[in-house]
């Protein structure tokens, strides 16, 4: 791509990092932008250094958040005794809005990837057993996506907290294997979270 101005040339470069961002995409929002008021550059990069900065994750479940304790979290009447474990904010977010759910979360922060390099210690797994064995848990329900990764993390999980006396259920979802949560549809998702099953005959099939 060939550009009459360094400056458009850089704007588009650091557009196009985004991932599904290919050039011709990223050359076509500066333009967009070059052809709104100024204010709408100013208030999109403001909107993205105050949350970058100011953005936390809460100290109980690792969801992102704007406070030390998240939304879920601070509110009394969920159940804090069941506790959905996911991968990200957009697995929280798909199971929030089937407005099924009561329990909690607990946010891993990916799944376990031996070709990406990803570990049980780079997740948040070692906070999840010890939520368990304080005694603070009595079920813990699975809803990573039915992945090889997913089931692999599931797995080792289970392998983890399997001595302890909590029920560990899996929801039961009527998608394909391989569909990531974040597009289950809210009826389906909804339904799979009421009719989860047992952990262990997950694994028989
Ligand atoms: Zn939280």
């Amino acid at each position: 791509m060939d550009f009459s101005s360094k400056l458009l040339e850089n704007a588009v470069n650091e557009v196009s990092r985004l991932p599904g961002i290919g050039k011709r995409t990223a050359l076509r929002l500066v333009l967009h932008l070059l052809k709104q008021p100024k204010e709408s550059t100013k208030f999109l990069t403001e909107a993205l250094n105050v949350m970058r900065n100011e953005i936390k994750t809460c100290r109980k479940c690792h969801n992102i958040s704007d406070t030390i304790l998240c939304d879920i979290c601070a509110n009394p009447k969920r159940n804090t005794e069941i506790v959905c474990v996911v991968e990200d904010i957009r697995d929280v977010m798909a199971i929030e809005n089937t407005a099924q759910y009561k329990g909690v979360y607990h946010v891993l922060g990916g799944k376990i990837s031996p070709i990406e390099g990803i570990g049980p210690q780079n997740l948040q797994i070692e906070s999840l057993v010890e939520k368990v064995r304080s005694g603070e848990v009595k079920e813990l329900i699975f809803a990573l996506s039915s992945t090889m990764e997913g089931d692999t993390t599931n797995f080792y999980i289970y392998k983890q907290v399997e001595k302890y006396d909590i029920v560990t259920s899996t929801i039961a979802r009527g998608i394909s294997v391989g569909d990531e949560l974040e597009f289950a549809d809210e009826v389906t998702l909804g339904r799979s979270i009421i009719n989860r099953i047992p952990f262990e005959n997950s694994l028989k099939g």
